[in-house]
């Protein structure tokens, strides 16, 4: 194949200075970025084995466990965003004999199931409408006919605003003795994570969403049963970049040198889980509630509904119907131009249908919360 070089007009003379606009990020994320953290990553780098980012690299996976709530050894952030979180954790997990069940309930599982495909698995989906939650019956009946010996789930399913019961799916998983990948992107930081009680082998987030920090790193947590899996494989690990064992003589003990870990982006990580750990886990999936229930009460008002059921309904991703008579992308460009403010569009079959309001990290505070309604009814009026 081959691609046209497109040297469009402008002129690199022209380019000047970047004046980055301000935003107040309400959207899927990335989310509002806390000044100290931001001031933590505008430092001058350190080296990647200075004795120094040696021992930050420590404090992380100390602080990341405790966010885990899981005592996995091997637990540390992946250089990349979720995506890449997602790929280490099915790459080194994942062989061609495996039969592996895809919960799917929006885009982020199909992402799942489509890369078990490509690394040549046995993919089953168990698949609901987009805007419903994966209940315990269901997957319970797909256990049962599929026996998978891997099951991947979403928690916070950032493209429709549901939040999947893990309360009662995890036992169930549990019980069939299959390996569990959780995704917890969106709900880490936000909502209840409990990585270890509820037997999750792997999981990767990422920390652009809830944990409040730019895009860049994906927080992973292997279980021992998972490094097991991986010890036990037939086939080699069909990548060099996550190879969970080149990658922990990194992060592990050894400190043999793999890549060159983004050193900023680990700062702000750093910082990030540093002000989680302040506020307390308890406390900030409160603030998370709190601010859904201030947005929830201020729609209504409005005469705003939601997409998604009240029993399965993200505090911290609100996907809202857009009034039928409304631009959907008009009105929420508006918001940008004349406010300031990020919301999202609808993916994939809600696209002009919803709006995804996210409230994370700092978006999930009162004054953040108050400023969005103010303008979105302004907006609305117009
Ligand atoms: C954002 C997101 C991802 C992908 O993360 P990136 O950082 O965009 O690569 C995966 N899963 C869920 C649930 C997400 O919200």
């Amino acid at each position: 194949m081959v691609f046209a070089y497109n040297f469009n007009d402008m002129s690199s003379s022209k380019i000047s200075s970047l004046q980055i606009p301000k935003r107040l990020l309400m959207g899927p994320g990335p989310s509002i970025v806390a000044d100290s953290i931001l001031e933590k990553m505008s430092k001058a780098p350190v080296g990647h084995l200075d004795p120094y980012f040696l021992s930050l690299m420590d404090e992380i996976k100390v602080m990341l466990r405790e966010v885990f709530q899981t005592t996995n050894e091997f637990t540390f952030p992946i250089s990349g965003t979720g995506s890449a979180g997602m790929e280490f954790c099915l790459v080194n997990l994942v062989e061609p004999q495996d039969t592996i069940l895809v919960g799917i309930n929006g885009l982020f599982g199909r992402r799942i199931a489509d890369l078990a495909l490509k690394l040549g698995a046995h993919v089953h989906t168990l698949e609901v409408g987009w805007g419903e939650a994966i209940e315990a019956e269901q997957l319970e009946q797909a256990l049962k006919k599929v026996k998978p010996n891997l099951v991947a789930l979403v928690h916070a399913e950032t493209s429709t605003g549901i939040c999947n019961p893990l309360e009662e799916l995890a036992p169930i998983i549990s019980k069939s003795g299959a390996l569990f990948i959780l995704d917890t992107v969106t709900s880490l930081g936000g909502c209840p994570v409990f990585i270890d009680r509820w037997s999750v082998d792997a999981t990767f987030s990422a920390t652009q969403k809830c944990i409040g920090a730019p895009p860049g790193l994906s927080p992973v947590s292997f279980s021992p049963k998972a490094m097991e899996k991986v010890a036990q494989r037939k086939t080699k690990i069909p990548s060099w970049y996550f190879d969970c064992s080149l990658l922990y003589g990194y992060w592990g003990s050894e400190r043999s040198y793999h890549h060159t870990a983004p050193i900023n982006n680990n700062y702000g990580l750093h910082e990030a889980l540093r002000l989680i750990l302040e506020e307390g886990l308890q406390k900030r999936w409160e603030r998370h509630k709190n601010a859904h229930l201030q947005l929830k009460k201020a729609l209504s008002e409005l005469g705003l509904e939601f997409f998604t059921p009240e029993n399965r309904r993200l505090w911290q991703l609100n996907a809202v119907r857009v009034p039928q008579d409304k631009d959907e992308a008009f009105l929420r460009k508006k918001l940008l131009d004349q406010y300031g403010i990020e919301i999202g569009p609808g993916l994939g079959p809600l696209k002009g249908k919803i709006w995804r309001i996210g409230l994370m990290a700092e978006g999930a505070n009162q004054e953040n919360v108050a400023k969005l309604l103010e303008s979105l009814k302004q907006v609305l009026k117009s």
